[in-house]
Order: C-alpha cells, then sequence, then structure tokens
C-alpha cells in the first residue's frame, strides 16, 4: 500500500472539532483498487496508530479473500472449481457468502452477487461489448446466486455460474475493518473507500458528497449522518461504452442486460455491505419502485438525484428529513410523503 499525506476536507473538520478530547491519526492509501481514507481518534496517538494499521491490514485480508481481480484470492479460486465439486471455505469466506446471500434474497435477486457470466458477456472489466444472444442466453440461465450451494464449510457451483464481488466487497471490506478497530477499543472513526463511507461509533454529524450524476467531481449535495453507512451507485463512476452508446456498468440480474441509467441511488443503512448491496440493488429496482422498496424497510433509508433539461432533482425517504443539504442553486428536494404512502405504489 501506498501512503498519500493530502488530508480530506471532511477529516480536517472532524479534527478540528474533536482535537480537546482526543488524538486523530489520519491515512490515505490505496487498497481494494481504490483510495482509503482512515481517520481515528484514540486517547494516544500510538493507540490510533496502531488500530490504524490493524484495520489497513484488515482491508488487505478482505481484498485477499474476495478479489476476482486476483487469480489466487479464496473467491477466485471457488470461481475455477469445476461443477459440482465441493469447495472448502475459510470461515471468513462462507460468512461473507452468506452476508452476500441474504442480500440477494432480501432484494428478490436486484442484487445478484452470482452474475459474473453476465458481466464478463457485458465486458464490464474491459470497458464494454456487445454479446451474442446466445452467449447471453446462457450467462442468464447459469449465472445466478441460484446456482450456489453453501453449507457445512463448504460451497458447491450447480453450474458455470461465476461470483463476483464488484457491488458488495467493499462494503465488506469496510466492516471488516471497522469491526477490528471495534476490538481495538476504538470508539470513533471514519473510513471512506472509494467514495463509501462507513463510521464507528457516533460522529457529531458527518457531511457524505453526493456528486452531480454526470460529472463525478462536483458534489452537488450532502446527507449528513451521525453513524452507520453510505454508499452511491451510479454512472459517472465509470465510463462503459457498447456499440458507440454510453451504458451502467449496473446490471438487471433478471434481464441479463444494464439498467436503464436512472442518475444515481444513494443508500444509507447501519453496516456498509447493506448500503453497498442496496445501493446497487435500488438502481436496479429504479427510483420508484426503489425509493417506495427502501422506505418501507428497517434501518435503511435511500436518495435518488438524477439530471434532467429541468435541473437536478433529488428524492428521498422520509428518514432522512433534515439530513440533507443542497449545494446547489438548480436543486430541488422532495421526500416521500410517507411509508405508508410508498407501501400503496
Ligand atoms: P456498485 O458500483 O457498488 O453499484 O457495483 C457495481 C459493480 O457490481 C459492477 O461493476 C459489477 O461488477 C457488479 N454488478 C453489476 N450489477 C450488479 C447486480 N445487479 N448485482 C450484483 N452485482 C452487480
Ligand atoms: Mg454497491
Amino acid at each position: 500500500m501506498k501512503t498519500f499525506t493530502s488530508l480530506p476536507i471532511w477529516a480536517a473538520l472532524a479534527g478540528a472539532a474533536l482535537a480537546a478530547a482526543q488524538e486523530l491519526v489520519e491515512r490515505k492509501v490505496l487498497a481494494m483498487g481504490t483510495v482509503l481514507e482512515l481517520s481515528v481518534w484514540a486517547e494516544t496517538r500510538a493507540q490510533a496508530l496502531e488500530a490504524s494499521e490493524l484495520a489497513l491490514r484488515e482491508v488487505e485480508r478482505v481484498e485477499t479473500c474476495l478479489s476476482t481481480w486476483k487469480p489466487e484470492s479464496e473467491l477466485s479460486r471457488l470461481n475455477r472449481t469445476p461443477v459440482g465439486e465441493p469447495f472448502e471455505l475459510s470461515s471468513d469466506l462462507e460468512r461473507h457468502l452468506g452476508r452476500a446471500r441474504h442480500l440477494w434474497e432480501w432484494t428478490e435477486g436486484a442484487f445478484d452477487p452470482g452474475l459474473g457470466l453476465l458481466v464478463q458477456a457485458w465486458g464490464l472489466r474491459e470497458g464494454g461489448r456487445q454479446p451474442s444472444q446466445s452467449e447471453l442466453e446462457q450467462a442468464l440461465a447459469a449465472g445466478s446466486m441460484a446456482s450456489l450451494e453453501v453449507g457445512g464449510g463448504r460451497a458447491t457451483r450447480r453450474s458455470e455460474m461465476q461470483l463476483e464481488e464488484g457491488a458488495f466487497g467493499k462494503g465488506i471490506g469496510l466492516d471488516e475493518a471497522c469491526a477490528v478497530l471495534e476490538r481495538a477499543g476504538i470508539r470513533k472513526a471514519v473510513l471512506n473507500l472509494g467514495g463509501q463511507v462507513r463510521f464507528v461509533g457516533q460522529a457529531d454529524g458527518w457531511p457524505y458528497g453526493v456528486a452531480h450524476p454526470l460529472e463525478r467531481g462536483e458534489i452537488v449535495l450532502e446527507v449528513v449522518s451521525r453513524g452507520g453507512s453510505l454508499a452511491t451507485s451510479g454512472n459517472s463512476e465509470r465510463g462503459l461504452v457498447v456499440g458507440g452508446e454510453r451504458r451502467s456498468h449496473i446490471l438487471d440480474p433478471r434481464k441479463g442486460t444494464p439498467a436503464p441509467d436512472v442518475g444515481s441511488m444513494t443508500v444509507w443503512a447501519r453496516d456498509a455491505t447493506t448500503a453497498d448491496a442496496l445501493s446497487t440493488a435500488l438502481f436496479v429496482l429504479g427510483p420508484e419502485r426503489g425509493l417506495a422498496w427502501a422506505a418501507r424497510q428497517d434501518g435503511l433509508e435511500a436518495l435518488h438525484l438524477i439530471s434532467s433539461p429541468q435541473g437536478l432533482q433529488a428524492t428521498a425517504t422520509p428518514g432522512l428529513r433534515g439530513r440533507i443539504r443542497g449545494l446547489v442553486a438548480e436543486l430541488e428536494l422532495t421526500f416521500l410523503a410517507t411509508p405508508a404512502l410508498a407501501t400503496r405504489e
């Protein structure tokens, strides 16, 4: 891991607020193919440093377990195990797959960590390609979490399905790192992994910036949070072009095609794995169904942001009332009336 010296603005702000009470250590490193920013408070600088080191090592450990960009990761080895042959799981991977499976069931398949064949068919890692009809049909028929059997410390692929960590791996990394910090006695920390944030303890109102759906560098609103985790899914993240057309890197697992571009979807949840997977799932469900669904769930809030010729429109679940701050004049902000209203949709 490389260490950078520049500090994020939010870390500097928090540092000022808490400086009197505790020592703050900030780190900025490359991890999981992106940038990880850590702010850890402890009674002494040595404690904060030691805990931050443990957290960094934990993120590396998750990467070694889950990254399918690494041929020797445990998940890559599971993906290479012949169909029908049981694979002995580490207790970590068994736990991570259990979390992923639960989120797949909860979202009724809108989040599907077994869609690796579709990711390959659409060339999501190579900038995009148009799959043939037969390739698509094959990827759709075989490529789902439904074809993975997990139990008794083993996993068995029942089809050519491939596991894909793209929509939940960063969330697992953040949750595992925060668990390590908590075990080390840390009661306040903020971790930002490639734009997804997870808090340890209660911060005094942290501004999480949400970018313009078409301009990644322009923060247009802030969601103020005191804990939990926030993640955003949207197309400004990566440029994907298929047949000269811009397409989403988020796939609708039921149709096998890129989900329509609906701007961006931000999710607040208590843990980072849920926020990560659910921002992807709500993008697949689309703004109306996605927000209405989110409003009915316990411990989940969501915000949809879209740019149209009329300007920027943000719509959020009722629980985010009073927690969103617009930063640009053309932003129009509305809230779903109540969860009960959402239920009727
Ligand atoms: P995120 O940026 O968290 O929304 O995750 C998007 C990444 O997850 C994509 O680049 C794919 O690797 C993968 N992915 C795309 N669509 C889905 C989906 N519906 N369910 C699970 N993973 C997906
Ligand atoms: Mg995600």
